[in-house]
């Protein structure tokens, strides 16, 4: 028997399942229930609802870039494709112009397919999938082009860890590697700053499914992620991420070899200058308190993205 096919694309792209997956998550949008948000619009006729989007696809912007973790960014960086609009409303959106507003390019799948290859020519480890949730029947027709036209480099999905199974598993044996958020331990928060019902329960079926799919991360011989999961996490004022409710649920679920990115560089942007629980960078003591949790809560793997200099410090001791 040969060894299959890496990415695991290439092999689906052989016998026609990835073809039959994109004709499959197409004819979803008819009565949309691509995300947990579960509208039921019908967007091959033009309609909207929570995503604001129909059949285009928006790409805000395309581009090298060298910021994720090392082994996504790696020494090349990562091709990085930010989709307008999204699922979600999250009051602190640092990229509300794209998120919320959907500036960006409307593109064809076979543009789609044209930026994939053209990042692939620029040396990239990955194509890095941001926000692409809403678009997945548009990045799987893009990506029926894409690998029949040569497309060889591992796909990141890099999402808000809010998916409908049916969608996941749509992707599985495609998506190599996923970069979902786990955002909330309380569903009073997901709802009041991102309007994400049902997310702390959505989030967890997710992550369980990505985990079930890939398993935790693993890394080529040159520290590049080639295939698995790796959860990201950003800690917020007032304890509205639930970090330490989030990182146990990981580490005693997912089990503790697990790797989390646990990110402390939150800032008010959008409507969360005018919150009073969110218009502030962390402070020292909730820094200190997210380092805490990912040590006592045994999980062994993962990052810490420190920013110091964007702290608070004045409370530190
Ligand atoms: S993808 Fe958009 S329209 Fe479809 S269920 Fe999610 S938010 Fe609603």
């Amino acid at each position: 028997m040969s060894e299959p096919l890496y990415p695991g694309y290439l092999n689906l792209l052989a016998s026609g399942e990835l073809q039959r997956r994109a004709d499959a998550a197409w004819a979803v949008l008819e009565s949309c229930t691509i995300c947990p948000q579960n509208c039921g619009v019908n967007r091959l006729a033009g309609k909207k609802a929570v995503c604001r989007s129909t059949t285009e696809c928006i790409v805000g912007s395309w581009n090298v870039h060298r910021r994720e973790e090392p082994p996504i960014s790696g020494t090349r960086g990562a091709g990085t494709i930010f989709f307008g609009y999204c699922q979600a409303r999250c009051t602190y959106c640092q990229n509300y112009w794209l998120s919320q507003d959907g500036h960006g390019q409307n593109v064809t799948p076979a543009q789609l397919a044209r930026m994939m290859l053209l990042l692939q020519k620029r040396g990239v480890h990955n194509l890095d999938l941001v926000t692409p949730t809403h678009y997945v029947p548009q990045i799987l027709r893009g990506l029926v082009i894409a690998a029949e036209q040569g497309l060889h480099i591992p796909l990141v999905y890099n999402c808000a860890g809010y998916e409908n199974l049916e969608t996941l598993r749509l992707l599985d044996g495609i998506v190599d590697i996923y970069l979902p958020d786990a955002k909330y331990a309380d569903n009073k928060h997901a709802i009041r700053t991102s309007k994400m019902p049902h997310y702390v329960e959505s989030n967890q079926a997710t992550l369980r499914e990505m985990y079930r799919q890939v398993g935790p991360l693993t890394l080529d011989d040159d520290g590049i992620g080639r295939r698995g999961l790796l959860i990201r996490h950003l800690v917020m004022p007032n304890g509205i991420a639930g970090t330490r409710e989030v990182l146990q649920w990981i580490a005693d679920e997912l089990g503790p070899e697990t790797p989390v990115s646990v990110m402390d560089q939150y800032f008010p942007a959008y409507k969360a200058l005018n919150d009073p629980t969110l218009n502030r960078r962390l402070n020292w003591e909730e820094y200190r308190e997210a380092v805490d949790a990912m040590e006592s809560t045994g999980l062994v793997d993962g990052f810490l993205q420190e920013d110091l200099m964007e702290l608070d410090m004045s409370d530190a001791v």
